[in-house]
């Protein structure tokens, strides 16, 4: 008789051996995809990443991926593939900055070989391939919809399509550099490439990145319908010779632009003018050493550096304080400043009453908005229905409306302390007893101003940039009656106006104006001792400023420009220096653009420059002394606590006054450069 297996290990008989243990099939352990095969035998592959609101290629999303097409590669009956996601708002955001960070070249290598190995494994499946676009599909997103026959996008405001990595110093190396080029054209892909930019749908169709515009609703349809008709991409070929005159008219376009200074440019037109045109397994050769050459360089790291804490400060909530929802606001003043924030404010959805005392400046106020949302239509970034919907959103106001029903008043009156502290004693009694009293002072103490009011734990600044629908930085100048809950509603409501906030305590100037004003006066002392107008700009440009400080007087206006600098003397008055020629072209009425001539005679005629042959030993000079000052001030502010961190002021300087994210503002924690080394090369010789 046989003994029972139990009982015959009960009596030591008999080991006991285990199950083998259960080794899960690869495409178990997926777990950002979903994937299915329907009734009609197309594989839908859904991107979808847990607990997130965004989808990012990483070694895990990439090698997961690769193990769902393989399963699909397995399944003969499936006709076609396609591929959407799960998320609102993005697509697939491209690859995970963080992972790139930091990274050494072996991992970048392999990550770069992972991503380029998988889309072409994409691309070489023997069915249809279609890609859904609905939200961001941009960088390795949109490389992996390239990799796709056939791409159809929603027409939502969400969705945009493009190849920004240029703008991070890297190059589209998972094969966009070769597919893009092959499907719209050399021209029109080393525009795209090179510049970085992000195209709505319908430009994306117009340029012919995407096949299809449709509802976000209709996508899955519309795709079904396609298959039968998909063909294989026509690959396009530009003659040597084109492909040599299209090169050299993009790199001299970028080195009149950036004067050399960024690197990515100049090598995405190499790689996009010789990719497309040789075998493949070369062309990935030729974007991999492009990203592994640019990915590591100091500049690179700090570009994108930059990009992820302008991402973390435009999205991150304020850590304490609830943050109300903000519908209603009133704007006070209606210059260039009340008009811009208005125009700003109704394009995003918000009902503004804009309010000024003068019914010309009301009326100059609309029509310059008019003139915006005009200029947008035509440069087709918005539709004449979304004009017309944001003047909706508009109604100017003459009289003393009670402001009972808006969240916040932003005042945006002419800066003079007397005035503004009237007009906020008004405003306390005409606003609701939570409204949240702002104002736009440039360098006004907003401390003096709360105390105008009975509650100043109300009072806070939002200052705003010009021109406000470009410039991205907003300063949130806090007192220390400003609750919490005012703070956390003024930066959310900053963020959802798609700026980014950056929170400083009140003082003098604030973050920018403070380090920007004496970096202004030395240039215009420069100018004094007799440097020209011109090389000061020139060493500026040459640094990567976007403008150099003259030019900058003339667009601010010499007369604005003293104002906030006499603010900043009185507060600062052994630091500040004081320029003749200044005092007098004010009194001579050369304010600068808005009188016709200040530094520059407006508009400008066609010359460049009015020395023969710069001098580019004191164009060095120029520099070192421009550039130490605003390096003197940002360790200032630092070591004041004016803003949270140094990475903030970093972040403010480059959002408010283009300074050059490739370069360290300043090596914070290293001694101050001092006063001293401005001061020590005062005597600059005269050139003029
Ligand atoms: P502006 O001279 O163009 O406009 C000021 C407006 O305020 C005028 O239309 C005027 O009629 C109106 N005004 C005056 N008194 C008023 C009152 N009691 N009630 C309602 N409206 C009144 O000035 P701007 O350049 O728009 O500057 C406005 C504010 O923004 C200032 O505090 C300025 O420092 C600040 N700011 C200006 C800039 C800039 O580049 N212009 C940039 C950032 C901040």
């Amino acid at each position: 008789m046989k003994t029972h297996p139990l009982e015959a290990l009960a009596a030591g008989k008999e080991t006991f051996v285990p199950h083998p243990p259960y080794i899960p099939s690869p495409l178990e352990t997926v777990k950002h995809f979903r994937l299915g095969v329907d009734a009609e035998y197309i594989a839908w592959l859904t991107f979808d990443t847990p607990n997130s609101a965004a989808n990012v290629w990483n070694d895990t999303t990439l090698r997961e991926f690769g193990i769902c097409l393989e399963e699909i590669a397995l399944k003969p009956d499936v006709r076609a593939l396609i591929i959407r996601s799960a998320k609102d708002k993005i697509t697939v955001a491209g690859a995970d900055l963080k992972a790139l960070r930091h990274s050494s070249v072996k991992k970048l290598e392999r990550l770069i070989d992972l991503g380029q190995s998988t889309f072409n494994k994409l691309a070489g499946l023997p069915m249809p391939k279609l890609a859904l676009i609905h939200g961001a599909c941009v960088g390795g997103g949109f490389e992996m919809a390239l990799a796709c026959d056939v791409r159809i996008a929603s027409d939502s405001d969400y969705t945009c399509v493009g190849l920004p990595e240029t703008q991070l110093g890297l190059v589209p190396a998972w094969g966009g550099s070769t597919r893009l080029p092959r499907l719209i054209g050399l021209a029109k892909a080393l525009e795209i490439i090179v510049s970085g930019k992000q195209l709505k749908a319908k430009d994306a169709k117009r340029l012919g990145l995407v096949d299809a515009v449709v509802p976000r609703e209709y996508l899955e349809n519309v795709a079904r319908a396609r298959i039968g008709s998909v063909q294989h991409t026509h690959r396009r070929r530009e003659p040597l010779l084109l492909r040599k005159f299209i090169a050299c008219r993009a790199r001299k376009a970028v080195l009149a632009k950036t004067r050399g200074l960024y690197l990515a440019p100049l090598r995405a037109i190499e790689v996009v003018t010789r990719a497309p045109f040789v075998d493949p397994s070369k062309a990935m050769e030729l974007e991999k050493h492009a990203i592994l050459d640019l990915a590591l360089t100091p500049e690179t790291e700090r570009l994108i550096d930059v990009f992820l804490r302008n991402e973390v400060a435009s999205k991150k909530p304020w850590p304490r304080g609830v943050a109300l929802p903000v519908h209603d606001v009133a704007v006070i003043g209606a210059g260039i400043m009340g008009a811009g924030i208005a125009h700003w404010l109704a394009s995003r959805g918000h009902r503004v009453l804009m309010q000024d005392i003068s019914t010309e400046s009301l009326a100059r106020g609309l029509s310059s908005i008019r003139d915006l949302l005009n200029e947008g239509v035509k440069r087709r970034a918005s539709t004449h229905l979304q004009m017309r919907d944001t003047l909706d959103h508009i109604l100017p106001d003459h009289s003393r409306a009670p402001l009972t029903h808006q969240q916040i008043v932003i005042e945006a009156a002419t800066e003079d302390m007397a005035l503004k502290k009237k007009i906020f004693a008004d405003l306390a009694t005409r606003t609701g007893a939570n409204t949240i009293l702002a104002t736009n002072t440039s360098a006004l103490s907003v401390t003096e101003l709360a105390a105008a009011v009975p509650h100043p734990e109300r009072v806070i600044g939002l200052h705003f940039f010009n021109p406000v629908h470009r410039m991205p930085l907003v300063e949130i100048i806090t007192t220390m009656h400003t609750t919490d809950d005012v703070i956390a509603t003024a930066v959310s409501f900053v963020q959802h106006l798609g700026k980014t906030p950056v929170v400083v305590k009140d003082s003098p100037g604030f973050i920018v104006n403070r380090i920007l004003m004496p970096y202004l006066l030395e240039a215009a002392l420069l100018h004094d001792s007799g440097v020209p107008v011109e090389l000061i700009d020139e060493a500026m440009l040459e640094f990567g400023m976007p403008m150099g400080p003259m030019r900058l007087f003339d667009e601010i206006g010499l007369d604005v420009a003293a104002h906030v600098g006499r603010t900043m003397t009185d507060a600062f008055p052994d630091r500040l220096p004081k320029s003749e020629t200044l005092d007098r072209m004010i009194s001579d009425g050369k304010l600068g653009k808005k009188s016709g001539e200040g530094f520059y005679k407006h508009p400008q005629k066609a010359t460049k420059h009015h020395w023969t042959e710069p001098d580019h030993h004191l164009m060095e000079r120029v520099q070192e002394r421009l550039v130490g000052l605003i390096r003197d001030e940002a360790h200032r502010c630092a070591d004041e606590g004016i803003a949270r961190s140094e990475a903030d002021i970093e972040l403010a300087m480059i959002l408010g006054t283009g300074f050059p994210a490739f370069r360290a503002l300043a090596a914070f924690g290293a001694p101050l450069l001092s006063g001293s080394r401005a001061r020590e090369v005062t005597t600059l010789p005269r050139t003029a």
